[in-house]
């Protein structure tokens, strides 16, 4: 036998495993966990060769998967200033100057996650920071990703002086005067500005991504499951793994839309079995609808504005047909459906269509569920991925944009994740990033407490939807490991699992749910490879 390249004693492990649940060492080698048990019995199984951690006071769980995130997009669209903690004009003014003065008024400031508290007196207007910014174009992103404000100088650049007409939905927002104000609404109108933005280089991108997922891991993540690929997303996985820059384990699907043709769909059958070491394809993405407070999700009954009625799919027949393409092929299928009306058809589809054996399709979100569908989830085996953290925005008046559409009878079926569970249904937890942040204890936090950590005063949102903190845990790790069809490897501490840890500086399963959200992550190792460590 020979012998571990790393072991870890003294420390606490929750393993997830029901054999043997906790234990105080392992020993890893290759990637994979080839011991586990008191530290005797590791130290016995190592020599002098072996690198030896010193576990004291860490507690150490299976590592943490985020089942929906968007790695690559979200690197982009995350760069420029981190403008979600701003909630006035004159910090948002304070953070400009500040900017400014490191730039020099040189280039473009650029800034993404803004809230529109700021503006609730002066409407949103790209004058209202005029002072801070003087002349350098200034283009700031809301955090609903579907806003935008911008200053004159910005707009100049862009070429835009006045009202403009889009095909779809999009608005360049103008004053009784014509003049723009400076916000814009919807892709149409943003990308306008965006594309007056000097292109970062491959380097710069490449550099961006580099950062993200080493922040994940910071965090504690060591997999992720990524939601909108291309074949070219497989090549940019080649390069990072081939530079040891791969420091997540990646699930990469193939993005479908409607307008993807069943020729281009067949020209991508072939990739099925496309794979790294720490990344693999397999899997067809689809969206069925949108958002609910847009009015874009699909519900089976139209909200209380009469909105919500439509598939994101002009024809649902063919995103059926798509799905039984694929799942034929041997691909897991992934579908994002946020209301009632979507999953149902997401689950018809898979109904239809069956999957290869091992495969489990998915679905993502499922902010509403009716209870006609409820046990379709466990009984056809789909996948429920949900984001409870995405309830941020929930008013307790429910003045809110999303629960301001429903009446109490579908309020009470909003992120059903505890009758999914009591339904036998399989329910893995993730972020969407940069919907919602992606650290972890943020996303278990919110799946155990349906409120704002921190917040004990707010009520919890349908009391009986909350996990157990083993639940919420198991939503991180067993259940994304299950997700995929991974759990003969992952998600467990186990003899033959892959090396994939995450060490807490105390229990998780211990620490409420309020204090999860600052529990210090003291190391993170993917593959065996301590990717993160915290400076003692
Ligand atoms: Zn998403």
């Amino acid at each position: 036998m020979t012998t571990p390249d790393r072991a870890i004693l003294g420390a606490r492990i929750r393993t997830l495993d029901p054999h043997q649940p906790v234990a105080t060492a392992l020993a890893m080698q290759d990637g994979a966990i080839t011991a586990i048990g008191d530290d005797a019995a590791i130290r016995r199984v190592c020599d002098g060769t072996t690198e030896l951690i010193d576990g004291t006071g860490m507690t150490i769980v299976p590592g943490l998967t985020d089942t929906h995130l968007h790695p690559f997009w979200g690197a982009e669209a995350t760069q420029g200033l981190d403008l979600q903690n701003v909630t006035t004009l004159g910090e948002l003014n304070a953070v400009l100057a500040a900017e400014w003065e490191r730039k020099q008024g040189e280039g473009w400031i650029t800034g993404w996650g803004l809230h529109f508290e700021p503006f609730l007196e002066t409407g949103i207007r790209g004058d209202t920071f005029a002072d801070a910014v003087g002349s350098t174009p200034t283009y700031l992103g809301f955090f609903d990703a579907h806003t935008a404000v911008a200053n004159q100088a910005a707009l100049e650049r862009a070429g835009i002086d006045g009202p403009r007409q889009f095909e779809e939905f999009a608005s360049i927002v103008c004053d009784a005067d014509g003049r723009p104000t400076g916000e814009l609404q919807e892709s149409g109108a943003m990308d306008l500005v965006r594309s007056a933005i000097p292109e970062p280089t491959d380097d710069d991108r490449y550099r961006w991504y580099v950062e993200a997922m080493r922040e994940m891991n910071r965090v504690g993540l060591t997999g992720i499951h990524g939601m909108d690929g291309t074949p070219a997303t497989f090549d940019l996985l080649r390069k990072l793994e081939g530079a040891d820059d791969l420091s997540v384990r990646m699930i990469m699907p193939l993005w479908q839309r409607p307008e993807t043709t069943f020729d281009e769909m067949h020209d991508q059958l072939h990739l099925v079995n496309e794979r790294g070491r720490r990344w693999r394809g397999g899997t067809a993405k689809f969206f069925i609808d949108g958002v609910i407070e847009s009015g874009t999700a699909w519900l089976v009954e139209p909200d209380l504005k009469g909105e919500c009625l439509h598939s994101f799919w002009p024809d649902p027949g063919k995103y059926q047909r798509a799905v039984a393409l694929f799942a034929r092929a041997g691909f897991q299928c992934i579908t994002h459906a946020v209301g009632d009306g979507g999953v149902r058809c997401a689950l018809d589809a898979y109904e239809a269509a069956g999957a290869a054996p091992g495969i489990r399709h998915r679905v993502e979100h499922i902010e509403q569920l009716t209870d006609v569908d409820l046990p379709r989830f466990a009984s056809l085996g789909v996948v429920a991925s949900m984001q409870p953290l995405h309830m941020h925005a929930f008013e307790p008046d429910h003045s809110d944009g999303w629960q301001s559409r429903f009446e109490a009878e579908r309020l009470a079926k909003t992120f059903r994740t505890g009758d999914l569970l009591r339904s036998g249904a399989t329910l893995a937890l993730g972020s969407d990033w940069m919907v919602a942040p992606f650290d972890p204890r943020l996303g278990m936090a919110w799946a155990r407490l349906r409120r704002r950590p921190g917040q004990p005063e707010r009520p919890p949102i349908l009391a009986d939807q909350r996990l157990s903190p083993l639940e919420a845990l198991q939503g991180y790790t067993t259940s994304a490991a299950f997700t995929v069809s991974e759990e003969a490897v992952s998600g467990q501490i186990k003899v033959g699992y892959r090396a994939d840890l995450t060490a807490f500086a105390a229990d998780p399963l211990e620490v409420d749910g309020d204090t999860l959200r600052d529990l210090p992550v003291l190391m993170t190792v993917v593959d065996g490879e301590i990717v993160y460590r915290a400076a003692e």
